[in-house]
């Protein structure tokens, strides 16, 4: 056979039905969190035109984009991320939806990245986004709502990197600095390539103070939030756009206080992400067992503008689910549903098949799962097959327990069976 029929192509991965199940797991948990915060799920295509998902996604990103021309001859990509493609129904279809709007969606996404551990070309991702508020509580609201799905699947131990793109890009814009120069100084930042960033600033010939507070804020992180945000508005005195945005990053932060978020939070004044499209507060979730992030997001309050919406505030997270079932893992979480509990029904001879296909539908609309011998097995092999493969229950269908309104049912782990009423039967397995 050729390697092309025995591998999967680099970065993608097939799921086997643990890691699937666990993958499901984690969307679950993702879905009920969205009704439990009110958040509508949608569903948008994985194919979108290029220049939707390449306006705002960061260099970086967009160099990484699966990009191809479809037969019809349009210059499409696979999606990188949520974000664009409802930024792009928002500012179309949902216009005139009443604010806030809450919006969830989870599915798959693409990017050319270098394959290594935590990070693939295929990941999922469970996606929340909050459009037309532009108060802190609605920044908060999402790392509340982060917060509970984490604790929801069981995972144990995780923090926030939380910062505010508004301080850096206050300073840069106060100096004169143009967009595309600023975000090229945030993609460096991002990758943490300070020294490229400091010296794409320079180039800006910025005033001496500016340079002195960016090199501030780069140094200033770390857990004490009031103390951190007392030295940032000491940092961008001379730069009102960026005092504007500690003092909001200061009110989010009290919300998420007084709201009672539990998880530790980091604060660095000099943190930024790749994607383009941030204009506020952006944050990041870790987890001690490993150095890359699980989730993140942030407030982008121009990109439905972009897409021809009307103005609209924005801020959003998505989940890493790949990444999170890495953690899970990790952490010992024993929150992840197991297998359900399976049954298998035996037919002690091929005459019995119609009884046996009976007797497991009944058994299926009672919600058990029930699978039917299908090798053509005798009973003996049948049943050392149902102990390998961990089967608790087994019912063999003999034709004369049958005539009685009968049949056997097997405990596979005690080894002992016993004659059942069929009526009786899905009472004796809820046992
Ligand atoms: P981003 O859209 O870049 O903000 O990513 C949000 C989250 O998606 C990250 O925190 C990761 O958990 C996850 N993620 C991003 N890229 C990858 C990848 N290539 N493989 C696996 N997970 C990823």
């Amino acid at each position: 056979m050729t390697p092309t029929f025995r591998q999967t192509v680099r970065g993608m991965r097939d799921f086997l039905p643990e890691e699937a199940r666990r993958l499901r797991f984690i969307e679950q948990a993702a879905r009920e969190t969205a009704r439990l915060y009110g958040y509508e799920e949608i569903i948008t295509p994985v194919i979108e035109h290029y220049e939707l998902l390449a306006a705002k996604i960061g260099e970086e990103n967009r160099r990484r984009m699966y990009v191809f021309e479809d037969m019809g001859g349009r210059r499409v990509a696979l999606r990188p991320e949520f974000t664009a493609s409802i930024a792009r129904v928002v500012a179309t279809k949902l216009q005139s939806a009443p604010k806030p709007l809450r919006l969830f969606s989870v599915g798959s996404l693409y990017r050319y990245d270098e394959p290594q551990f935590g990070r693939y070309r295929e990941f999922w991702q469970a996606n929340f986004e909050l459009f037309g508020s532009s108060m802190p509580e609605a920044d908060a609201e999402t790392i509340f709502l982060t917060e509970s799905f984490l604790k929801r699947i069981g995972l144990r131990s995780y923090w926030f990197k939380v910062g505010h793109v508004g301080v850096l890009r206050g300073i840069f814009e106060h100096e004169g600095i143009d967009e595309e120069t600023q975000n090229s100084i945030m993609q460096r930042l991002d990758k943490k390539e300070t020294e490229d960033a400091l010296r794409i600033i320079e180039e800006s010939s910025p005033s001496k103070a500016c340079l002195e507070a960016v090199k501030g804020l780069l140094g200033t992180s770390g857990r004490d939030s009031a103390k951190i945000v007392a030295r940032m508005r000491e940092i961008v005195k001379g730069y009102p756009k960026a005092i504007e945005a500690v003092e909001n990053l200061d009110e989010i932060l009290g919300l998420l206080k007084t709201g009672g978020v539990e998880a530790e939070i980091r604060l660095e004044a000099g943190f930024a992400r790749g994607l383009e499209y941030y204009t506020g507060m952006i944050h990041e979730v870790y987890v001690p067992e490993m150095e890359i992030a699980v989730g993140g997001g942030g407030r982008y309050d121009k990109l439905v503008e972009v897409f021809g919406g009307g103005s609209t505030p924005a801020v959003g997270v998505a989940m890493g689910m790949d990444r999170l079932s890495i953690a899970l893992e990790k952490q010992g979480a024993t929150a992840v549903s197991g297998p359900p509990m399976r049954l298998l029904v035996i037919p002690v001879e091929r005459s019995m098949l119609g009884e046996a296909f009976k007797v497991a539908s009944m058994l299926r609309e009672e919600g058990f799962s029930a699978e039917i011998e299908t090798m053509g097995r005798s009973v003996t092999r049948a049943l050392s097959d149902a102990d390998r493969r961990g089967i608790a229950f087994t019912v063999i269908i003999g034709p004369k327990e049958i005539a009685e309104g009968k049949v056997v049912l097997r405990d596979m782990a005690r080894r002992e069976q016993i004659t059942v009423k069929l009526d009786e039967l899905p009472e004796r397995l809820r046992g």
